[in-house]
C-alpha cells in the first residue's frame, strides 16, 4: 500500500466525522504564513478549527510573491485581518546556503533552479524581515502582522518582537 493509498482510507474515516461545512470567510479573520515543516500542526498548536483560519506554508515560511498574493486575496476577499508568521527550530532552510542548494539541484538534474532558495541562519532575523515586508506591503488591507518561533523539541511558541 503506498502513502497515499493510505491517506485515501484515512479519509475515509475523516468523512463519517466531518463536522460540517463552513463559511469561505476565516471565522477568526487570521491568516498563518508557515514553514512547510511536518512537525508543525498549525490548527492544533495555535487552537485553530476548521473554518478558523487561512495557512500558507512553503519551505521557511518565507515571504514570497505567492504569499503576497494569496495574502492579499485573504484580506481583500475573504476577511482576514490578522497575519501571524510561524518560522520553527531546526529548520531545513538553515541546513544550507542558496548556493549550496543550487548546486545540489544542478549536480542531481543537469538543471540549475532558475529561482533562489532564500535560505536563511538567523531564525529571529528572517521573521523580522518577514514582518518588515507584510507591514510594507502597500496592497494588503491590515498590516497587523507578528511573529512566532515555534520550537519542535518542546512545542512552546515564542513571540519575536520586531525591534528586540
Ligand atoms: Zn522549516
Amino acid at each position: 500500500m503506498t502513502e497515499i493509498d493510505r491517506m485515501l482510507e484515512a479519509n475515509a474515516e475523516w468523512a463519517q466525522r466531518f463536522p460540517g461545512s463552513r463559511p469561505v470567510q476565516p471565522a477568526r479573520k487570521v491568516a498563518v504564513v508557515a514553514c512547510m515543516d511536518s512537525r508543525m500542526p498549525l490548527f492544533p498548536l495555535l487552537g485553530l478549527e476548521v473554518g478558523d483560519a487561512h495557512v500558507i506554508r512553503n519551505a521557511g515560511g518565507i515571504i514570497t510573491e505567492d504569499v503576497l498574493r494569496s495574502l492579499t486575496i485573504s484580506q481583500h476577499l475573504l476577511g482576514t485581518r490578522e497575519t501571524v508568521l510561524v518560522h520553527h527550530t531546526d529548520c531545513g532552510m538553515q541546513k544550507t546556503d542558496d548556493r549550496a542548494l543550487a548546486d545540489t539541484v544542478e549536480q542531481a538534474t543537469g538543471h540549475r533552479p532558475p529561482w533562489v532558495g532564500r535560505t536563511f541562519t538567523d531564525l529571529d532575523a528572517d521573521v523580522r524581515e518577514s514582518m518588515a515586508i507584510l507591514r510594507s506591503t502597500p496592497y494588503l488591507l491590515s498590516h497587523e502582522v507578528r511573529g512566532t518561533v515555534y520550537d519542535v523539541t518542546t512545542g512552546e511558541l515564542r513571540e519575536v518582537h520586531p525591534t528586540s
